[in-house]
């Protein structure tokens, strides 16, 4: 449950291309350290390039765990659905697949954090794609998480 199906050097990686070779109709996508710096609201120039290809050829969902006026004002700047806080792992998944309109097998959720977006990803059964965070934080807590997730950045043994 804590591994990702697939682990990719940077959110560039993903492509319309990398998506389709996998029956991957729709993302669900993490806000903070996965698409922009952890409480940054500009997303860096070649993010801004990556994301106008992908919305193009998929339906993309933000699933965030960020406070909703912050939300709020970057889902207005990128004109993506979605919502938040979503209170991942266990809340906001089932929700987002269902304005995706696709079967979770369709779906990839893509994020930087172990216990939230990959969890809650492989809970409902969509394909768990890990990337690197952006930023780290530099709060003991964050560090103490990413210091348990250590063993599960890896995919489980067959490469996704
Ligand atoms: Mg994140």
């Amino acid at each position: 449950m804590l591994f990702p199906r697939a682990v990719l050097p940077s959110l560039l990686h993903l492509t319309p291309e990398w998506l389709a070779s996998r029956g991957l109709k729709g993302v669900i996508l993490d806000l903070d350290n996965t698409l922009l710096p952890y409480g940054e609201e500009a997303l860096p120039p070649e993010h801004e390039a990556w994301l106008k290809g992908l919305r193009e050829a998929v339906p993309i969902y933000l699933l965030s765990n960020a406070m909703p006026e912050r939300f709020a004002r970057l889902q207005a700047k990128l004109g993506l659905p979605g919502h938040a806080p979503a209170l991942k792992p266990w809340l906001g998944f089932r929700r987002a697949l269902r304005a995706l309109g696709l079967p979770p097998k369709e779906v990839a959720v893509v994020g930087d954090q172990v216990f939230t977006d990959i969890l809650g990803g492989n809970l409902v059964g969509a394909y768990t794609v890990l990337v690197p965070p952006l930023k780290e934080r530099e709060f003991f807590y964050t560090r103490f998480i990413r210091m348990l997730e250590t063993p599960f950045r890896r995919t489980k043994g067959e490469s996704a």
